[in-house]
């Protein structure tokens, strides 16, 4: 079975000592990496695995980070993007992301053993917003149009009830009156700093607006935003392990690219630019809640190469969230 790491991995301290080469400082922040939904959804397809056997169909990539997918492949899944590609009769999983309930439907309408690994803190959007619908108020999604989230939780309202947007520009363009009983969701990789912009302008803007009962914002991409914010300013550059279709990545490194100059954010030690690391100095590293530890230790030897690398493993914040394995009835 392929290993796929989680941060929690990680020794605190450890250094690289080769010979008469520049010294880098690095800041590795925690946390980074795996969330419990991205675990609990690995678990999903490999708990799959082991009871049917291989081939497991999986809808979309369980997680965004292609290292990811490729070990799951190796152990036997086969990632589609949509469920006419699945044979009649197999298991199939649902990513982490989530689904419109019709794709359940078409899954049961196909005949098909059908497994949602949605994130549990996704869940609970969906829920919020069938909420508000029932009591009436129009649904404001927060979030990135076309992102598979954004489309699942479209699909449990319905896209011509909810109203995406992505800026706080956007909000006086919403066609909606000022007194029209109204709700907002967010995403739940959304930036932080920007979601507060934006629920900022709904408030000016609506009289009767509701707000979740508590931040949509996971509490892994949270730390992790937290994390950064506290080492990117001391650092001469920052590294983001993960994937530029990773929207938890990205926004990492929209943050760090607002109070550092030089911010990559790269899937693994194969795209590092070089030219764009310090001689010498600080170097802070971050991962996306979807990256496995593998890949961050793969950044760190490779940086191992050209400098002597000091590695300070720098805590925002504890992270002891665990989700229930999901049952396979
Ligand atoms: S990033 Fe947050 S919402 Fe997404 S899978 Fe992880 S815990 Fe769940």
């Amino acid at each position: 079975m392929g290993e796929l790491q989680s941060s929690a991995d990680f020794s605190a301290t450890a250094t690289f000592p080769p010979v008469a080469r520049p010294r880098l400082r690095v800041l590795l922040a925690a946390p980074r990496g795996f969330c419990a939904g991205v675990v609990r959804a690995i678990d999903a397809v490999r708990d799959a695995l082991a009871k049917h056997g291989p081939p497991v169909y999986v809808r979309r990539p369980i997680v965004h980070n292609m290292d990811v997918v490729r070990t799951l492949e190796a152990e036997g899944a086969i990632f589609v993007e949509e469920l006419d590609e699945v044979p009649k009769g197999m298991p199939v999983v649902f990513s982490a992301h989530g689904v419109a309930p019709s794709v359940a439907g078409d899954a049961a309408a196909r005949g098909l053993t059908y497994y949602d690994a949605v994130c549990p803190l996704v869940s609970k959007v969906h829920r919020e917003v069938q909420r508000h619908q029932r009591n009436g108020r129009a649904v404001i999604l927060i979030g990135h149009d076309g992102h598979p989230e954004i489309e699942g939780t479209l699909g449990h309202v319905g896209r011509h009830n909810a109203y995406v947007i992505s800026s706080a520009s956007e909000v006086a363009a919403l066609p909606l009156p000022r007194d029209r009983p109204a709700a907002y969701a967010v995403q739940t990789t959304y930036s932080v700093d920007e979601a507060q912009a934006i629920v900022d302008a709904l408030r000016a803007r609506f009289t009767d607006l509701v707000a979740p009962t508590s931040s949509d914002i996971c509490y892994a991409t949270t730390n992790r935003q937290r994390a950064l914010r506290a080492l990117a300013p001391q650092s001469d550059a920052v590294i983001v392990v993960g994937e530029d279709f990773s929207s938890n990545a990205c926004r990492l490194a929209d943050l760090a690219r607002t109070v550092c100059p030089q911010v990559q954010l790269i899937a693994n030690a194969g795209a590092i630019d070089w030219s764009r690391l310090p001689p010498e100095g600080t170097l802070c590293i971050t991962a996306a809640a979807s990256t496995p530890e593998n890949s961050v230790r793969a950044v760190i030897d490779a940086l191992g190469t050209r400098y002597t690398v000091d590695v300070e493993e720098a805590l925002a914040v504890e992270e002891s969230t665990v989700f229930k394995r999901l049952q396979l009835a």
